[in-house]
């Protein structure tokens, strides 16, 4: 997975006009805030610093690429979910990412992040129902997955696995661990087939 090691920021974008060129494939992360999205980026891109860590909550956010190889993206969406921002900021940030989903030939795939132990909230499952219409795929990863037990991670996987599927067909769930590195792996191949241009998930093991 090389590819992602060498991810470089490329662009931040706050209005569609600053998008960078909708041109070859880029994979999207989106989550609440908080969720563990950073870290997560971070741990699929083996980066320590890649997308930041500790961010103010409410702070004007951006949507960030990273290039992982020429024409392969990262795409790091603006977290939701803050209790004290604005109505403007949130029309603002649905405009945004509305457009983004609804235009961007590029985009290939989300990966949704979302904390295990609070599982699929319904502002996930909104932006889950937004993107379906894409009919492109999508892997939500329940992070933070080595605060659980293995009984009680097994079941939260099973609880988001059933929800998920009435908002997107195409989503599959995993679990996920920036700090265990649980499902680090998986996730990688998962987002390089997308890049690649290959939206069936790779067979276990290959
Ligand atoms: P973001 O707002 O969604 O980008 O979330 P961050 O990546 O900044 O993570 C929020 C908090 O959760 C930070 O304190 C992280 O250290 C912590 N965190 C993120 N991922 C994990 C994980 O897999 N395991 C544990 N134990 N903590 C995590």
């Amino acid at each position: 997975m090389a590819e992602f090691r060498n991810a470089r920021f490329i662009a931040s974008a706050h209005e569609t006009h600053e998008l960078p060129p909708d041109v070859g494939h880029e994979v999207a992360f989106a989550g609440r805030s908080n969720a563990g999205k950073s870290s997560a980026i971070n741990a699929i891109a083996q980066r320590r610093q890649l997308a930041f860590v500790s961010k103010t909550p409410g702070r004007t956010q951006t949507v960030n690429f990273f290039e992982c190889a020429p024409q392969r993206r990262l795409v790091d969406l603006p977290g939701y979910g803050y209790a004290s921002v604005s109505r403007t900021e949130r029309a603002h940030w649905e405009r945004l990412i509305g457009t983004y989903f609804s235009q961007r030939a590029s985009l290939k795939g989300l990966i949704l992040i979302a904390d295990a132990r609070r599982g699929v909230g319904s502002l996930d499952e909104q932006l889950l129902r937004w993107y379906a219409s894409s009919g492109d795929p999508v892997l939500v990863l329940l992070t933070k997955s080595d605060k659980l037990a293995r009984t009680a991670a097994a079941k939260a996987l099973i609880a988001a696995a059933t929800l998920v599927k009435h908002c997107s067909p195409a989503a599959t769930v995993e679990l996920f661990s920036a700090v265990s590195g649980v499902g680090v792996r998986a996730a990688q191949m998962r987002i390089s087939a997308w890049l690649d241009g290959n939206k069936k998930p790779p067979v276990k093991g290959e």
